[in-house]
């Protein structure tokens, strides 16, 4: 047991929402874990530099649960393997989905909020997954040469850093990344849009799901070119990047009427599901008077409950949070995500032996998410009693064993394994956490050390030795691109 590393860690863990609740930002923690925390107050950061920019990874249980199961059948339709596609949600407001890397679909929060219908933002997924499947980033870096490549190839790193929660470095690689790839990159041409729109009709087709929403959707972004001309504001950067064509949206129609999916119903349960997450992101993103403005009092749906507890949450009314909170659990005191809410505004209002219950039985309920995993472990360590610390132990190494693209939870099993005084596996668990955000030079050092206190030849010793390895190559590699400027 070492108290002091273990003061030090914890009072490191706690400084972010401190300095977040100081700059008076919306309050962070999206219904999860404490990486999303990060990501946030990175974007935050950012976003008081270059207010333009800003570009932050979302990470929900919820959402990405809903955006997997709205994405599945369509990625089998594609051919692809199931599991390999990400659905990643960017916190923008513009309107716009892109993809990059092969296989990762990103959906800009203004899409989601701009759509109606879970449907309409399927026809999205169905035509992104085209592009996939047609090659056109890859051809795009081709073409263009290494300037390129290493565009696309930043914003990805920086969007799996920020997406595993990593700081200001990984946020302003993507930020830069992306800009001056959608910019001048990833606009597609229009003949890979047609290639998109027939690959996407076909997935809509072979799933069965109808291609209304995706006219629907199509239209929408239509009218507001209509509106607004060809401007560079928010609104048009879908048709920016998507160029839409006099008769693209006519063709698609015809393609998607003759079609025995086009009079399919809308998933019903799907629909309500898309109701709640955008109305959760909605609370989540605006301020309390525009959420109230939205989703008045006088609502008492779930989705407008919900919209309201996360703006109070975020304005810290934690009175007013628990109230709509406990409504919302009182329709379904068995939803994993309410009880997820019910932890975190515990957890978040410094309570955490109250957080214990709410967010063992989420983790349970939802199988064991990964990100409310890591939350439920946030708080068991939060209560810094000793005898939580085996059940952390246990919650946060299940969480990354099923989702390693989570620095937050491996930075919390490195304070469970320092407070048992096993430092090799805290430097493991530092390894980890600093080799994902991108921090080489610290991750070297980590894995060195945990390699050296390791027993040989075991799985943590290789693993180690695998960091050690990752690190010193990422290390030459920026000393040559150094080198070469
Ligand atoms: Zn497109």
């Amino acid at each position: 047991m070492r108290p002091l590393e273990l003061a030090r860690l914890q009072s490191r863990f706690r400084a972010k929402p401190a300095s977040i609740t100081a700059m008076r930002v919306p309050h962070i923690d999206f219904a999860r874990s404490a990486a999303a925390k990060l990501v946030a107050a990175a974007a935050l950061l950012a976003m008081a530099a270059q207010p333009a920019s800003a570009q932050s990874v979302l990470r929900d249980a919820e959402t990405e649960k809903l955006l997997d199961d709205m994405a599945a059948p369509l990625v089998e339709a594609a051919g692809l393997a199931p599991g390999n596609v990400d659905i990643v949600l960017i916190n923008d407001p513009s309107i716009n989905a892109f993809v990059a890397g092969g296989q990762a679909v990103y959906i800009h929060s203004g899409l989601i909020d701009k759509a109606d219908t879970a449907n309409e933002v399927q026809g999205v997924i169905a035509h992104e997954l085209g592009h996939i499947t047609g090659g056109h980033i890859v051809r795009y870096g081709e073409g263009v040469g290494q300037a390129t490549k290493i565009t696309v190839l930043s914003m990805l790193l920086g969007a799996v850093a920020a997406a595993a929660g990593a700081a200001d470095a990984g946020m302003a690689a993507m930020m830069a990344g992306q800009r001056a790839a959608i910019g001048r990159f990833l606009a597609f041409s229009r003949v890979q849009e047609s290639s998109a729109d027939a690959a996407g009709s076909e997935y809509l087709s072979k799933a069965g799901i109808s291609g209304r929403g995706s006219i629907e959707f199509f239209k929408k972004l239509q009218n507001q070119e209509f509106r607004y001309g060809f401007s560079q504001d928010d609104e048009a950067a879908f048709t920016r990047t998507h160029p839409l064509s006099g008769d693209r949206i006519s063709t698609l129609r015809e393609t998607y009427i003759a079609d025995p999916a086009w009079d399919a119903p809308d998933d019903p349960e799907l629909q309500a599901r898309f109701e709640r997450v955008k109305a959760k992101l909605y609370g989540y993103i605006h301020t309390p008077a525009r959420v109230l403005q939205r989703y008045p009092e006088t609502v008492q749906t779930t989705p407008a409950r919900y919209a309201r507890a996360y703006a109070h949450h975020n304005n810290a009314m934690i009175d007013k949070a628990l109230v709509e909170t406990e409504a919302l659990m009182a329709t379904d005191p068995d939803d994993p995500y309410f009880l997820e809410l019910k932890g975190q505004v515990m957890l978040e209002s410094g309570k955490p032996d109250q957080a214990l219950e709410p967010l063992r039985r989420s983790t349970e309920l939802s199988n064991s998410d990964p990100l409310i995993a890591s939350m439920f472990g946030h708080a068991l360590i939060a209560t810094e009693d000793k005898d939580n610390f085996a059940e952390a132990e246990q919650v946060l190494r299940n969480a990354v064993a099923r989702d390693r693209r989570n620095p937050f939870a491996w930075y919390q099993l490195g304070v469970v394994y320092a407070a048992r005084g096993d430092m090799p596996r805290a430097r493991l668990a530092s390894a980890e956490q600093q080799v994902m955000s991108g921090e080489y030079a610290r991750a070297l050092r980590s894995a060195q050390a945990a390699e050296a206190g390791l027993p040989e030849y075991t799985p943590d010793w290789l693993r180690a030795q695998d960091i050690r390895l990752q690190a010193t190559a990422e290390l030459e590699r920026d000393d040559n691109r150094r080198g070469r400027r």
